[in-house]
């Protein structure tokens, strides 16, 4: 009898042992199925303000730009200002404004007012967009969205016939893509399985693990450089080049190619000495081009139907002499390309 009762427990023992390593062995056999794979898109979001197809001045061919949302500088020339902020922005037009009272309707927060002219309280809005859904003129949009991969890749793909025909491919630009790194590299790993050139516009003001993360999957950065001076940079983007300017080295001596984008803005960039200095800067480790982009108001308005204030004044742009006499004093310094866009 005992040993009858000391087998069935040993019995007992060694299926109670069987079924808790099954169990374990089944838990672990679903954590490596279900884990996010890098090979997989887990449906990562990302916050983007729009994408541009048939563009042809962010990488060579024709691309299609897709711009993040959210950067780390204040450039006071900046063509995107609705990039800022790392969520949705509410963009408002009076001009196109017919009067018609949805919005303040639509809005829980009270922020449209009708005394009796339509006025936008910015300090009462929480940025939710249900007046821009329901306005009928589209005066008030809502600029910000979150994507999935493959909700950009089905805009992506339209254009697969133009990027390879002309050579061209997809730009991440911005706002600063590295500032959502995961969804960047889940979106130029899913171009690059498709036999696309990938692009990443960066200002670099990021942590460098945030460029490791995308390197594997770039063919081209395109690389801001605002000022080397620091007190330039710091002026006219509010905050220090230190980590811009290490980042760059660091990229160009990874042997990534990067192409050197230079915005020429009067009171900052826009000097003889600053376009030497930078040149200087950028000798030690040669681009593959420069391009100078010359300064412009285009992005006025947008500052207005986004409550902002537009701190270039009435700045002038750089004359096209003005802009040739930047490029002679580049090539003086360096050898590679030096183009004016
Ligand atoms: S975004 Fe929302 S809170 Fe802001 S004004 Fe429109 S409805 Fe009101
Ligand atoms: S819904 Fe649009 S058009 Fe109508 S009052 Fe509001 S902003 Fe103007």
């Amino acid at each position: 009898m005992c040993h009858g009762k000391e087998r069935t427990d040993i019995g007992l023992r060694f299926w109670v042992f069987v079924r808790k390593t099954g169990i374990l062995s089944a838990r672990i056999l679903l954590y490596y199925k279900q884990r996010p794979s890098k090979e997989v898109d887990c449906g990562k979001m990302g916050v983007l303000f729009d994408i541009q197809r048939y563009s042809s001045h962010d990488g060579p061919g024709i691309r299609s730009t897709v711009f993040f949302k959210g950067c780390g500088l204040r450039c006071l020339w900046c063509h995107n200002p609705e990039s800022f902020r790392p969520d949705k922005d509410l963009m408002y037009v009076p001009e196109a404004c017919i009067g018609c009272g949805l919005c303040e309707q639509a809005c829980a927060s009270g922020a449209h007012v009708f005394d009796p002219a339509h006025r936008l309280d910015r300090s009462l809005c929480v940025r939710c967009g249900a007046c821009a859904a329901a306005c009928p003129a589209e005066a008030l949009t809502c600029t910000g969205k979150e994507y999935t991969v493959g909700e950009v890749w089905e805009v992506l793909e339209r254009d697969v016939p133009f990027y390879r025909s002309s050579g061209g491919g997809v730009t991440l630009s911005g706002g600063e893509v590295l500032l959502q790194p995961g969804f960047a590299r889940d979106l130029l790993r899913r171009c690059r399985e498709e036999g696309l050139h990938t692009a990443v516009d960066t200002a670099g003001f990021v942590p460098w693990t945030a460029f490791e993360d995308v390197l594997p999957f770039t063919d081209l950065f395109l690389y801001d450089v605002k000022a080397v001076t620091p007190e330039i940079h710091r002026q006219g983007t509010g905050r220090d080049n230190a980590l811009i300017l290490e980042n760059y080295v660091r990229l160009i001596r990874s042997g990534a190619r990067v192409w050197v984008r230079v915005p020429v803005v009067p009171g900052y960039s826009a000097s003889v000495d600053e376009i030497r200095n930078i040149a200087e800067f950028l000798r030690e480790n040669e681009p593959e081009c420069v391009e100078l982009l010359t300064f412009h108001r285009m992005a006025e308005s947008k500052y207005r139907s986004l409550g902002m204030t537009y701190a270039m004044g009435d700045t002038k742009p750089p004359s096209a002499e003005e802009m040739e006499g930047y490029r002679a004093e580049m090539e003086k310094i360096l050898d590679c390309e030096i183009r004016i866009g």
